[in-house]
């Protein structure tokens, strides 16, 4: 069989502020996965996936674009970061810039879906608030998914742009082994109560009125907790709890080779703790 990847870009504006830069690897004529960047004003909001690069540089040259944003290291979202040095300023908080210097090596799996990010060093620190034409941000931690990821809030507007706060899958099962699934939770719920119309979700794109949305996967996970924890409780293992509760993975799971799994969900679940909120910009 032959496999021909290739790239993908979407652009799609969303309103006069807002378009939507959706950018995948190409598999047998669908995107494997889209993840989105944001361009609002002359700002972009991450940058998209490494295998993307050349057509994100296409779209960057046609483009105004001085500033960049970053919500947190993960290689979808960081892949073309590489394409803006030199030419705009590129944002992150200090955990993440560790990242963005020395990346990872992601693996084979992860560079097929994604691609592999170059190093990037020119970074400058990420303000409390900045503002693009009219628009005025509050950059506001919503830990979890990584303890140090960030999302964008206009609260005129009530737009928030999450990042990977919101689990994509209505049955989140999986996690990596530094998720912390609780704090995700306690994010979520910061959510639901703040004034929001548009959440702009990093894998599923803007989504109106979102409470509904968010309050599924807050109450699926809090469901399988409160389950995993009483089994827990009369002695069950991990595997125990994970095939009681018919907890199965997707059909990637095993290519992940142990970046997700599981049983990473089943104990974070059980044993992580919600860390009480701390500044996690720079000034
Ligand atoms: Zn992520």
């Amino acid at each position: 069989m032959c496999i021909i990847r290739t790239a993908m870009i979407e652009v799609e504006p969303f309103n006069e502020h807002i378009t939507c830069i959706k950018t995948a690897t190409e598999q047998d004529g669908s995107a494997i996965m889209f993840v989105y960047a944001f361009l609002v004003g002359d700002a972009l909001f991450d940058v998209g996936c490494a295998n993307a690069i050349d057509e994100v540089r296409e779209f960057a040259d046609r483009n105004e674009i001085n500033h960049v944003y970053v919500s947190h290291s993960h290689e979808d979202h960081v892949g073309c970061l590489k394409i803006f040095e030199g030419r705009a300023t590129i944002y992150a908080n200090e955990l993440t810039q560790k990242v963005l210097r020395a990346p990872p090596q992601y693996g084979e799996f992860f560079n097929y879906v994604w691609g592999q990010p170059e190093a990037v060093s020119d970074l400058s620190p990420i303000p409390n608030r900045f503002s693009i034409g009219d628009l005025d941000f509050e950059v506001i931690p919503v830990p979890g998914h990584t303890m140090e990821m960030i999302g964008f809030y206009e609260p005129e507007r009530k737009w928030f742009f999450s990042a990977d706060a919101v689990p994509l899958p209505s049955k989140k099962k999986i996690a990596m082994p530094d998720e912390n699934i609780p704090q995700m939770v306690a994010t979520m719920e910061k959510l639901v109560a703040m004034d929001i119309d548009i959440l702009f979700d990093s894998h599923r794109g803007p989504i109106e009125s979102p409470q509904k949305h968010i309050q599924t996967r807050i109450d699926y996970i809090k469901e399988i907790q409160h389950k995993a924890l009483e089994l827990h409780q009369s002695g069950k293992s991990i595997e125990d709890i994970q095939q009681i509760l018919e907890l199965e993975g997707p059909w990637y799971l095993e290519l992940t080779k142990s970046r997700f799994g599981i049983d990473f969900f089943i104990k974070s679940v059980l044993f992580d703790k919600i860390v009480v909120e701390q500044p996690l910009t720079d000034s």
